[in-house]
């Protein structure tokens, strides 16, 4: 009988797990072999060839996965991004119309924009907080709504509750991508989406060492999402798998640290007078705050601040703190700044992002699991030519 693990903490170390193990390895060893032996598979999707993703290590992710996001079927992917393309285009065709949010990650905001046209996909982006705009914006070729759990870079939370229901009204499959929000935090599968997408370069693997994704749903939309997949190509590779499936089991150690460092951080930098103004959910003077309470068990590690004066200043600050890493990317074990400005946003004009709110002094932080204390005295001294 297959086990069964109440607790997201226990799920972590051991869902998944194959049974019984293979040659009794307590860790799953890498199955690097791009094909295996036939053993009477009837179709061709079952053949066991990498670009399948159907190796031991890609199934013990399948099972992890849907475990952690209680539905019955997971799919992983090369990228993020491949499960993001994948499943868009397994549900969408010339001739079908896409809602999604306005203040989407780069990548999927591009996909959207620049591609989909080229293949006869219409799109509308929509404001995530004002449900009568979705209904004028619905035609009768709408098939499906995109949103994401927390946005990136100013942390605002959609009404969630709202889109799972507008689309259950208007027969619309419902995605989200809650890379922000990680397994642990937030469960949109029982909230009633159709499908939770993940960049699992970011929290679910935690080590900034692999870029993978990850599709979760009904055993049905996985099926098509992962035919198609197995004819475009983006497949995860069974070195990454294995570094992702390690990962994983300390999902829940690391975020809960990373919601207390950043909470921590959030009212600290809220009370300091060098800055002007700090974006992060779990602060009661987020303008979301309560329905952010309502739907996440922690905030999660990511939060946004602008200090007074300028880009320059802000560039300066991050080069005078100790620990944090200037780079791109989040949900790693180290802290990053970025200036979204010149790295995630890169690709928007100065207009479109001041139009979403996105200043050039903007500072984004992804903070790790180092000590809370340390990364505050850190940013304390950082700041201190401010006062
Ligand atoms: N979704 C979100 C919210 C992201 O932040 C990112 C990357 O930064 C992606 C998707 C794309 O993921 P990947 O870089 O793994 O392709």
């Amino acid at each position: 009988m297959a086990k069964t693990y109440r607790r997201i903490d226990t799920q972590l170390v051991h869902a998944g797990t194959p049974q019984p193990r293979i040659l009794g390895a307590v860790s799953l060893p890498i199955f690097q072999s791009a094909n295996f032996e036939y053993a009477g598979e009837s179709s061709y999707d079952d053949i066991r060839y990498i670009r399948l993703n159907n190796t031991p290590n890609h199934l013990a992710l399948h099972r992890l996965l849907s475990t952690l996001e209680h539905a019955p079927a997971a799919l992983v992917a090369a990228s993020g991004m491949a499960a993001i393309s994948s499943t868009l285009l397994s549900l969408l065709g010339a001739g079908d119309h896409l809602l999604a949010q306005n203040c989407l990650y780069g990548g999927t905001f591009d996909l959207i924009t620049n591609d989909f046209p080229r293949l006869g996909i219409e799109r509308t982006f929509i404001d995530g907080d004002d449900p009568v705009s979705w209904r004028s914006a619905l035609k009768p070729n709408t098939r499906a709504i995109y949103v994401e759990a927390m946005t990136n870079p100013l942390l605002e939370v959609a009404d969630l509750k709202a889109v799972v229901r507008f689309a259950r009204d208007c027969k619309l499959i419902s995605i989200i991508d809650a890379t922000f929000a990680s397994p642990v935090n937030f469960h949109p599968i029982d909230l009633g989406f159709d499908l939770a997408i993940h960049s699992a370069t970011k929290y679910l693997n935690g080590h900034s060492d692999i870029v993978a994704g990850a599709v979760i749903g009904s055993t049905e939309l996985i099926g098509n999402i992962t035919h198609h997949m197995n004819h475009l190509g983006g497949s995860m590779d069974p070195h990454a798998a294995f570094l992702l499936y390690r990962g994983l089991k300390t999902l829940a150690l690391r975020v809960r640290q990373q919601n207390h460092s950043a909470l921590t951080i959030a009212k600290f930098l809220s009370h300091h007078t060098a800055v002007a103004r700090v974006n992060y959910a779990g602060l009661e003077s987020h303008p979301r705050h309560a329905r952010a309470r309502e739907l996440f068990e922690g905030f999660g590690g990511v939060l946004s601040f602008e200090l007074e004066g300028d880009a320059r200043r802000a560039e300066e600050f991050m080069h005078r703190t100790q620990i944090p890493v200037v780079a791109a990317s989040l949900g790693g074990v180290e802290t990053l700044l970025t200036r979204p400005a010149t790295t995630s946003h890169a690709g928007m004009s100065a207009e479109q992002r001041q139009q979403l709110g996105i200043s050039d002094r903007l500072i984004r932080m992804s903070v790790g699991i180092e000590a809370t204390d340390e990364l505050v005295d850190d940013l304390a001294q950082a700041l201190g030519s401010y006062q």
